[in-house]
């Protein structure tokens, strides 16, 4: 386990950053915290990190925004609307979750059942000023991953 204090946005987007140098593809990355904890300006920092230019937008309302990077596909998920885990039986999102791409995704409890276990969770947690973070491996690939985190 790892913890970091961050204590604006552009410490956020820099430990997304910083994952983007660590991260392997084929990593499941879990991402909690409650409405505003950061989990969109992280996953830009970090996909804006492996070379993507444009905007990273909230995928709230499409539910997944896919990315092909060099060298690397992401797979941004948001699923706060998510009624149902079994939708995501519908938009065949197992096939998702391959070697060749990283998946980020905000609201994991939401698909419980039909997501992966994640390589690594980070927990994002509010403080009276900016916010804490807390990053737990729960796979070999996700410890390797912490080492390797320069942060
Ligand atoms: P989430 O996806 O978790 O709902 P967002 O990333 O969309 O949250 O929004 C987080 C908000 O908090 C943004 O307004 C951002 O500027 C701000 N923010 C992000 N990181 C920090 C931080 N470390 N300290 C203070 N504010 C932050
Ligand atoms: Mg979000």
């Amino acid at each position: 386990m790892r913890e970091c204090e961050l204590k604006d946005e552009e410490a956020t987007v820099a430990l997304g950053q910083a994952l983007a140098r660590a991260l392997e593809s084929g990593t499941v990355v879990h991402l909690l915290g409650d409405l505003g904890a950061g989990k969109t300006t992280l996953s830009r920092g970090l996909i804006q990190g492996l070379g993507h230019s444009g905007r990273v937008k909230s995928p709230t309302y499409t539910l997944v925004e896919p990315y092909e990077l060099p060298g690397v596909k992401v797979y941004h998920f948001d699923l706060y609307r998510l009624c149902d885990p079994e939708e995501l039986e519908f938009m065949g999102v197992r096939d998702y979750f391959g070697k060749d791409c990283i998946c980020l995704i905000e609201w994991p409890q939401k698909g419980e059942g039909i997501l992966p276990e994640p390589d690594l969770e980070l927990a994002l947690q509010y403080r009276p000023e900016g916010r804490h973070a807390v990053l737990t491996p729960h796979t070999d690939k996700g410890a390797e991953a912490l080492k390797r985190l320069s942060f």
